[in-house]
């Protein structure tokens, strides 16, 4: 596609865009009166219009029946976390039966380490990429210091190479080869935070389980996102935030996936609660857990509903438009993203440096360099919301469900006059 710098073009293509009435379903946030631009929707995701109707219902139907909501309401509560495995299935790729949502993600990141890190004298390390999100390196630090364990040893990080951006599939799996029989968990976000690079987790997942080992993943910025295929990957277990691209408001519900393989398996252990057993019987209070046959098996408390609403309201979004639309959408709002960029730099005689590689999905990490955080500051001040990582990279996520090439066209502008005004 030969893109062209101009508000006309960019009308254009939003005219031509299927996915352009969905804008009209989030609220945006204003700036001097004006919708912002905004490139955050990896951090938290706008909030669809219909979620608060959602929300309503819940409170409507907890006060008008109290209690009795349980099993009367229209969308009964002891339940309502079935009615997402369905819809988020379609999402990640995967079958109704291995998803539930619960708790918040690095909580069942916790929990599934519980289920698939189980270290023995010989088979005992981790492999994660360098510079993992802090909550997972906490996580991993802990978990290990909990099998009184030692994290140096234990913890093996994949290293970007010497003046590159991003990791190799050939380096991870050189790597797991090389750790071998000692390697007890595979353990990586699908899509990293901070580069935005998508993962060969197909690759990756095979090369981890042919050496023994489980092999998770962390899709807090992938789902939503880019395509994901976790059962036929043969993925072991994956775990996501519901917040970012999933639009389900802050501090969400996280949803896990749990291979087929590991349901009903007695010697698959895990943290259990009464949420967990068989629906027919949780309430006879029995004290054997008869657990359901599904991932639910790993539910441990009974749902936070309030929470959960939300969430459904944006899964509802996501059935109506699917993720192979929003891909699409993706791909040439992102491309067109990049072409601004390209052109506001040779227009300034500045230097962006694209960090996130090829492998991508809505994010690009931008180092502006000879810039620094004022050039973010007026950004702001200008309604463009972007989120700043010392020393001076930007990260810019067009999130194809609500943002327009409009958005990405008059970004450019700004971004030029904050250069120039410097
Ligand atoms: C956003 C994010 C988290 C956040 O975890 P919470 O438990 O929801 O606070 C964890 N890991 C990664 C990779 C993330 O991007």
């Amino acid at each position: 596609m030969i893109f062209q710098n101009t508000l006309s073009y960019a009308r254009e293509l939003d005219s031509k865009d299927p996915l352009r009435k969905y804008r009209k379903e989030f609220y945006f946030p204003k700036v001097k009166g004006s919708e912002v631009i905004y490139f955050t929707g990896n951090s938290l995701g706008l909030q669809p219009k219909r979620s608060q109707a959602f929300v309503d219902e819940i409170m409507k139907d907890w006060k008008e029946m109290a209690v009795e909501g349980h099993f009367h309401a229209d969308k009964p509560w002891w339940d309502y976390h079935e009615r997402l495995a369905a819809p988020l299935a379609r999402v990640v790729g995967a079958r109704p039966a291995e998803i539930t949502v619960m708790n918040t993600l690095t909580v069942n990141l916790h929990l599934l380490m519980v289920s698939f890190y189980r270290p023995t004298r010989k088979r005992y390390k981790i492999l994660c990429e360098e510079k993992a999100f802090p909550s997972d390196q906490y996580m991993f630090r802990s978990q290990v210091k909990y099998h009184n364990l030692d994290t140096e040893d234990t913890i093996i990080e994949i290293k970007k190479r010497e003046g590159e951006h991003f990791w190799r599939t050939e380096d991870v799996v050189a790597k797991i080869n090389e750790i071998g029989e000692e390697l007890a968990l595979v353990l990586i976000g699908g899509v990293n935070y901070y580069n935005g690079q998508v993962f060969d987790m197909k690759t990756i997942t095979s090369a981890g389980k042919s050496v023994g080992a489980y092999v998770g993943w962390d899709l807090a910025h992938a789902v939503g996102n880019i395509e994901l295929e976790l059962h036929d990957w043969k993925v072991d277990f994956a775990a996501w935030c519901s917040y970012k691209y999933m639009n389900s408001g802050p501090g969400n519900a996280s949803g896990i996936f749990i291979n087929e393989q590991y349901l009903n398996r007695s010697d698959i252990p895990r943290f259990e609660g009464w949420w967990g057993t068989k629906k027919e019987t949780r309430f006879l209070m029995q004290p054997e857990f008869d657990p359901m046959e599904t991932a639910d098996a790993w539910q441990i408390s009974n749902a936070p509903v309030l929470a959960l609403a939300p969430y459904l309201a944006s899964l509802e979004l996501f059935e109506e438009v699917g993720m192979p639309s929003l891909i699409e959408k993706r791909n040439t709002i992102v491309a067109y993203l990049e072409f601004i960029l390209q052109e506001i730099d040779k227009e300034v005689a500045s230097s962006f440096e694209i960090i996130t590689p090829k492998e991508r999905g809505t994010q690009l990490s931008v180092f502006l360099h000879g810039q620094g955080k004022p050039l973010f500051d007026y950004l702001m001040e200008q309604g463009v919301i972007t989120d700043w990582r010392e020393p001076n990279v930007i990260r810019l996520a067009p999130a194809p469900f609500y943002c327009s090439y409009e958005d990405m066209y008059r970004f450019g502008q700004i971004l030029k006059s904050g250069i120039l005004k410097k």
